[in-house]
């Protein structure tokens, strides 16, 4: 199965997980970032910074 990782703001959090489950068919996974390394992630779908990534795992 394909590997899928999405990083998502508070505002598009649901579109991440809609897209997620649309592609996959199966409830996404949701992590909060917290890391140091990831906290310079923007969203997917705008230039906030990413607070979540939701994953297929
Ligand atoms: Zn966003």
């Amino acid at each position: 199965m394909e590997n899928i990782r999405i990083n998502s703001c508070e505002t598009h959090i649901y579109r991440a997980l809609d897209e997620v489950t649309a592609k996959t068919e199966s409830f996404p996974d949701m992590e909060k970032i917290h890391t140091e390394e990831e906290l310079s992630t923007t969203c997917a779908y705008c230039t906030q910074p990413a607070i979540y990534v939701v994953s297929n795992r």
